[in-house]
């Protein structure tokens, strides 16, 4: 079975328009042979009608939206305004839109549903925090972040999602998860996917690490059987690094 592979750069709230501009040029000049990966980035979406002028083959998400159509949702973004700006996918869940803005697993639900109606791709973030995994309770915890905002998706849906485990704990930290811990809890989604649909979907769903990622440390997370991809924060600020990271398949 042959999974997209997929390297995306989380920009979070970084970058004026001048170096956000100067980066996609970079990234994109510099990976015009890389075939094999699809390389998607998501700067602030203040940059998307500027981005989507220049941005070639890179895809470009949203790190956030409002899961409703329209209406008075006063500094909200709808799905479909980000859609009529040239994104094409969304990270959902991410641990910071978790902890700092209180999103519950019923609202990444209703982000999930919106995004699928509008057919935006959707990077489903999930991840333990630190004392959870002293507790050893990860598998439990992870698990139930799916099936409270994921798992409710038909065959055709779960389809047009790819999964990004971050461990809390190595999300800007510099403390990557060693190999066999990234390896032990893609696998252990898979499983989780193929106990809920089936095998032959589990087996095409992309499951991208992130926490800490970088052009060192990729090649040998990249090559677990079950690591497809990173998603990237810090490192992905810089073409060099990032394109390092591209490569390291
Ligand atoms: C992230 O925030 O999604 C992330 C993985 O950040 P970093 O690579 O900086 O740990």
């Amino acid at each position: 079975m042959i999974r997209k592979k997929i390297v995306a750069g989380n920009w979070k709230m970084n970058l004026q328009l001048e170096q956000a501009l100067e980066l996609v040029k970079t990234i994109s000049n510099q990976s015009t042979d890389i075939s094999n990966v699809d390389l998607i980035i998501f700067p602030p979406a203040l940059f998307l009608l500027e981005i989507d002028k220049i941005k070639s083959q890179l895809k470009v998400g949203v790190q956030n939206f409002y899961p409703k159509e329209n209406g008075a949702f006063t500094g909200e973004i709808s799905i479909a305004q980000i859609k009529n700006c040239g994104a094409s996918h969304a990270l959902i869940g991410h641990s910071e839109r978790r902890e700092i803005f209180h999103e519950s697993e019923e609202f990444i639900k209703q982000k999930v549903d919106a995004a699928i109606i509008h057919t935006i791709g959707v990077i489903f973030c999930c991840g333990e925090p630190l004392h959870i995994r002293e507790n050893n309770s990860q598998f439990t915890y992870v698990k139930q972040q799916l099936i409270d905002s994921l798992f409710h998706l038909s065959d055709d849906e779960i389809l047009k999602c790819v999964v990004a485990y971050e461990p809390i704990w190595a999300i800007g930290t510099g403390k990557t998860a060693t190999i066999e811990q990234a390896e032990e809890m893609h696998s252990e989604i898979r499983s989780w996917i193929a106990e809920y649909y089936s095998q032959e979907i589990a087996d095409s769903i992309s499951i991208l690490y992130g926490g800490s990622c970088n052009g060192t440390n990729a090649k040998e997370l990249f090559a677990c059987p079950n690591v497809d991809g990173g998603l990237i924060g810090g490192a992905s600020l810089q073409a060099e690094s990032f394109i390092t990271i591209a490569r390291s398949f």
